[in-house]
C-alpha cells in the first residue's frame, strides 16, 4: 500500500476479529476502549494502538485525533447500539459501508417494508392485542439483542403481562422452527455475493428451558427470555443453500432502490427461522458485520469454499478495502460522507 491507513473500531462485539483481520491484510489497527476491557484488548499483540475512553458515547471527541492518523472505521453492532443515527451521519472520517441503511434498519416499519420489497416470507405482525389468534413474540423498540423481548400465549396472557407497557413494541407471530443467522458480503469492487459463515445463537434463558422437563416447569414462575450469550457455528442442508443465497440477491437489489445507487455492501446479515416445511421466515436484517461471525475468527467451511485460507468477515472487510486502495477505488467502499485525505 502507498499510504498507510489505520483501520479502526470500537472495543467490543466483533472488534477482535476485525482488528485482526486488519492485522493479517497489512494494517495498522487501533482499538477505542473502555477502562473494563483495556486489559483485554492490551493482551493482543495485532492490535498497535488503544485509546481508552470512559464512555463510548466519548467517541465523536475522538475523531479529529483519528482522521490525523488516516484512519477508516470499521462499524459493528456497538456503533449502532452507543452511538446516534445522528452522531452516524455527522461523521465525515473515512467509513466502511452506506448510513443509508441505517434509517431503513433502525426503523422496524421501513425495515418490514424492505424485506417484503424483497419478497421474503415474514412472521405476521398483529396491530392490537385483541387480534391475537395465536402464541406470539412481543418485541420492544430498541431492544438490544433479544433483551426485553416477551413470548405471549394468547390474547389473554397478552392482556395481563403485556397490556400495561408503555413503551413502543410490535406484536409479532411467534415462529416455531430453528432459527439461523446467515452471514453474507457483497463486495461493491466486483459485485459478487459471497456466503461468509452462518451461526445459531445460544440465548439465556430460553436455550436452557428444555432442559427441564415441561411437567417440572409448571407452577414455577419462569417465562423465557431472549437475552444472547454467545453463538455456535451451523451447516445449512445443503439443498437449503440456494434459497440463502437468492434471499441475500433479493436484499440487495431491494437496498439499490431504497438506499442510493450504491445499496447495501460489504457485511450483512439475514436473520431466519426455518419451519418444518422448510420456510425461512425472515425477522430481521443486520447491515454490517454481526458477533454471530465471531465463531469464524480462522474462516468457516463456507468460506474455505472460496478462499483456501482462513476468511473471517472482518478479514474479508479489511480485504475489500486493501484492494479499493490498490485499485484506486476506496469511495466505492466508503460512504459517501467520508473525506479521504
Ligand atoms: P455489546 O458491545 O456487547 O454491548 O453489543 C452491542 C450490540 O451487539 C448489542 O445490541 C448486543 O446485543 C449485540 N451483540 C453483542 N454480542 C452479540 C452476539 N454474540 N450475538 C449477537 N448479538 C450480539
Ligand atoms: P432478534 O432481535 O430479532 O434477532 O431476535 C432475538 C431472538 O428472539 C431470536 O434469536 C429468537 O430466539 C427470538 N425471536 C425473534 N423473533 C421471533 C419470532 N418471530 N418467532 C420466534 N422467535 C423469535
Amino acid at each position: 500500500m502507498n499510504r498507510p491507513y489505520t483501520i479502526a473500531t470500537l472495543g467490543s462485539h466483533s472488534a477482535l476479529q476485525i482488528l485482526k483481520g486488519a492485522h493479517d491484510e497489512g494494517f495498522r489497527t487501533l482499538v477505542v476502549t473502555s477502562r473494563d476491557t483495556e486489559r483485554l484488548y492490551r493482551s493482543y499483540k495485532f492490535i498497535d494502538e488503544l485509546i481508552v475512553v470512559d464512555r463510548f458515547s466519548e467517541f465523536p471527541k475522538l475523531l479529529p485525533q483519528l482522521e490525523a492518523q488516516n484512519v477508516i472505521i470499521v462499524p459493528h453492532g456497538s456503533f449502532v447500539a452507543y452511538l446516534s443515527l445522528d452522531e452516524h451521519k455527522k461523521m465525515t472520517i473515512p467509513y466502511f459501508g452506506n448510513k443509508a441503511v441505517l434509517d431503513w434498519e433502525a426503523s422496524r416499519e421501513l425495515q418490514r417494508e424492505w424485506l417484503s420489497r424483497a419478497g421474503l416470507t415474514l412472521p405476521r405482525q398483529f396491530k392490537s392485542g385483541a387480534e391475537i389468534d395465536r402464541p406470539v413474540i412481543i418485541k420492544l423498540y430498541g431492544a438490544a439483542g433479544g433483551k426485553g423481548y416477551m413470548f405471549i400465549r394468547d390474547a389473554h396472557d397478552f392482556e395481563t403481562r403485556a397490556g400495561h407497557l408503555k413503551e413502543k413494541y410490535v406484536i409479532q407471530e411467534y415462529i416455531i422452527g430453528v432459527p439461523l443467522y446467515i452471514h453474507y458480503f457483497y463486495s461493491p469492487l466486483d459485485g459478487s455475493l459471497e456466503i461468509m459463515s452462518m451461526d445459531r445463537r445460544y440465548e439465556t434463558n430460553v436455550d436452557s428451558l428444555g432442559r427441564i422437563p415441561a411437567a417440572a416447569q409448571e407452577g414455577l414462575d419462569v417465562s423465557p427470555s431472549y437475552v444472547v450469550v454467545g453463538n455456535s457455528p451451523v451447516s445449512l442442508r445443503e439443498s437449503m443453500l440456494a434459497e440463502a443465497l437468492r434471499m441475500g440477491d433479493d436484499v440487495l437489489r431491494v437496498s439499490k432502490e431504497i438506499c442510493g445507487e450504491k445499496g447495501l455492501f460489504g457485511a450483512f446479515c439475514i436473520e431466519t427461522i426455518i419451519t418444518p416445511d422448510m420456510q425461512f421466515y425472515v425477522m430481521e436484517i443486520s447491515a454490517r458485520i454481526v458477533a454471530g461471525t465471531n465463531p469464524f475468527i480462522n474462516g468457516s467451511a463456507y468460506s474455505y469454499l472460496n478462499y483456501s485460507e482462513p476468511m473471517s468477515t472482518g478479514r474479508r472487510i479489511a480485504r475489500e478495502i486493501k484492494l479499493a486502495i490498490e485499485t484506486n477505488r476506496l469511495s466505492d467502499v466508503l460512504d459517501d460522507t467520508s473525506i479521504i485525505r
